[in-house]
């Protein structure tokens, strides 16, 4: 059994008031880790951390707190399958996923160490006689960072890199189900001499130390993702405290193949939109597209295709499916099968728990393909978080455009076909933060990511990125002092 404390002011601490919570692994079903569980007292010392260690973080200079990320980064590759069994162990992802994700995590914190010395003011032009006027961007303070479970260290990275490049000093609260990984991750923080204050972690559930995170004075800022529900909330109480706000929240994106694309490349396009990570992504490609003339003949492969995948042991390398990462999260998709079955959609395959690859308590749910969906299900219209693909056949162009759009969400949307005209009108016209062209689910540090409408607001990754993490003062010099009539505004 491994113990993980909090991580305040350059020190592991238990909590305020002792207690702590368990990490359960979803494959063995085993309890594999307590964690110091927060509480509003804990909150509130790692604010303070941050606010005391604000003004020397943010006084280094740029290319100083560079050289420190660089350090990490170095130190992270080091760590990388160390933090890559981990996070198997909480969230139950397969180890070839996490692996390469953790061996990416360090290009993160190298690409927004280069931009830290690099963001500049501006000169505006001012149009008043004698007046110099000059921009600069600033840190906010103290930002609160909230990361869902399915990419800890990932969303992380996203958000840890720029928030400390920009010169913010951070709070970060992980996930209830994978927090070990962020706590192990601390001490690559210190040993890459990342002075004490400058990020610090408390563990223990959304609705308790979340929220107090959230409301507390002193946070300038909160980087947030997980559900559309949950990003409401936090949304409603930055709002009281007129705090700036990212949310990177949940999505229903369509996967939209036409009738002239590379029907192989697009089969493999779809299982990996919705079966990569058993279907536990954001950007799951959960509405399947299909144009009518092609319908039957795509349905017959991908059932073939999903069928093959072999369901077990995240760690084994041969494994394409593992198990589901948390019991309620297990619960909630198969609620959605039988609503998708009550709905009247037709399940070609799956449709319920699988048995028999693992230890009694893995969390294994089958590869479920729904046909016959219309887009006013609610199959169609929520997220379900998991290996539950519903098929929705469209006439044309247009038709595709109105389905695709027709969602309460716009995180990401892909696209199949050879029509170069086609690709150019469907990416102008899906409103989505992100479309994949005859590829899906390609996310890159240097490259913007977020969504429209219900699936978030501002955007992670690339310059965009680091701006969220900014703000601009404006400064205006007067270049002679005459006195001039104080009661006119000039
Ligand atoms: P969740 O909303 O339940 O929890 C996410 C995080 O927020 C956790 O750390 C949780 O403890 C915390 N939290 C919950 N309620 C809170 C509150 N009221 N105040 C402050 N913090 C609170 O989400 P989840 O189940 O962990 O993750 C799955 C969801 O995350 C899915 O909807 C998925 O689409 C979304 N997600 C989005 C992205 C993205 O980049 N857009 C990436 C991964 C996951």
């Amino acid at each position: 059994m491994q113990n993980y404390d909090l991580y305040i002011d350059g020190a592991f601490v238990k909590a305020a008031a002792g207690r702590t919570f368990e990490s359960r692994n979803p494959y063995t079903g085993e309890v594999w880790a307590q964690i110091a569980h927060a509480d509003a007292t804990d909150v509130d010392r790692a604010v303070t951390a941050a606010k005391a260690a604000f003004p020397g973080w943010s006084g280094l200079k740029p290319h100083l707190r560079a050289r420190q990320l660089l350090k990490l980064a170095d130190l992270v590759d080091e760590k990388a399958e160390f933090l890559a069994e981990i996070e198997v162990r909480d969230n139950g992802k397969l180890y070839a996923e996490m692996v390469a994700q953790c061996r990416y995590l360090s290009s993160w914190y190298r690409y927004y160490a280069g931009l830290a010395d690099k963001i500049e003011g501006t000169v505006p032009p001012v149009d008043k006689a004698n007046m110099f006027a000059f921009t600069r961007s600033e840190p906010y303070g103290v930002v609160a960072l909230i990361t869902a479970w399915n990419s800890p260290l990932l969303m992380l990275a996203f958000k840890l890199a720029p928030s400390l490049a920009a010169g913010n000093t951070a709070v970060v609260k992980p996930s209830e189900f994978t927090s070990a990984s962020t706590l192990e991750f601390m001490k690559i923080v210190e040993k890459a001499g990342i002075p004490k204050g400058v990020v610090n972690v408390v563990a223990g559930f959304g609705a308790d130390v979340g929220s107090a995170l959230v409301a507390h004075p002193d946070v300038a800022k909160i980087s947030f993702t997980g559900s559309d529900t949950s990003g409401q909330k936090v949304y409603e109480t930055a709002a009281k405290g007129i705090k700036r706000v990212a949310l990177e929240l949940g999505g229903k994106s369509p996967n939209i193949v036409f009738e002239d694309a590379d029907m192989e490349s697009a089969v493999m396009g779809a299982i990996s939109g919705i079966f990569a990570a058993t279907g536990q992504t954001c950007i799951a490609g959960s509405r399947l597209l299909l144009q009518r003339s092609i319908h039957d003949k795509f349905v017959e492969r991908l059932v073939e295709v999903a069928r093959a995948a072999k369901i077990g042991d995240p760690m084994h390398p041969d494994t394409n499916i593992s198990p589901v990462a948390n019991e309620p999260q297990y619960n909630k998709i198969l609620q959605y099968i039988d609503i998708a079955k009550k709905e009247g959609a037709r399940c070609v395959l799956g449709g319920g728990p699988h048995e028999g690859a693992g230890h009694n308590r893995s969390l294994f749910v089958q590869p479920t393909i729904f046909t016959g969906v219309r887009n006013d299900m609610r199959i169609a219209q929520e997220e379900v978080f998991g290996p539950v693909l519903g098929v929705i056949p469209f006439d044309d162009e247009q038709h595709a455009l109105t389905i695709a759009n027709d969602i309460r969400f716009g995180l990401a949307a892909g696209v199949w076909t050879r029509d170069v005209g086609r690709m150019f009108r469907m990416s102008e016209k899906l409103h989505v933060g992100t479309v994949w062209v005859n590829t899906y689910r390609t996310v890159s540090f240097h490259a913007p990511f977020g969504g429209t409408k219900r699936s978030g607001v501002g955007r992670e990754n690339g310059i965009e990125g680091m701006k969220e993490f900014l703000q601009t003062k404006t400064v205006y010099i007067a270049t002679e002092t005459a006195p001039v009539n104080p009661f006119i505004i000039r």
